[in-house]
């Protein structure tokens, strides 16, 4: 007796009836709300962490730089604002704008 298979998907390339190219499907986030330019992070420093009220970024123990660590966030930008360096990048949503 063979085992049940999943249905395979249909092809991503296809679908399009007006033979236009289609749009590639999108499985994967690009981007985290905030983004931190671990270049320009400085180590030690945990200004962004401090004032976020969601506590949505963290230092990482082993680089010592700032990251975001919940894929969540308020936009309200303290983070950014407070950055020394400007590594910190908050990537509002085209929704929120
Ligand atoms: S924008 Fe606000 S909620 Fe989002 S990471 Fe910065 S301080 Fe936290
Ligand atoms: S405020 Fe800027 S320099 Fe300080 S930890 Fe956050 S990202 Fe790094």
């Amino acid at each position: 007796m063979t085992s049940p298979t999943a249905p395979t998907p249909p092809s991503r390339k296809a679908g399009c009836s007006d033979g236009s190219t289609p749009i590639p499907l999108v499985d994967y986030r690009a981007q985290v709300p905030v983004s931190v330019d671990q270049s320009l992070c400085i180590e030690g420093c945990n200004l962004c962490v401090q004032v976020c009220p969601l506590d949505a970024l963290a230092i990482d123990p082993e680089t010592n730089k700032a990251y975001m660590h919940v894929d969540e966030c308020w936009y309200c930008g303290p983070c950014a604002d407070r950055c020394p360096t400007g590594a910190v990048t908050v990537n509002i949503p085209y929704l929120v704008r």
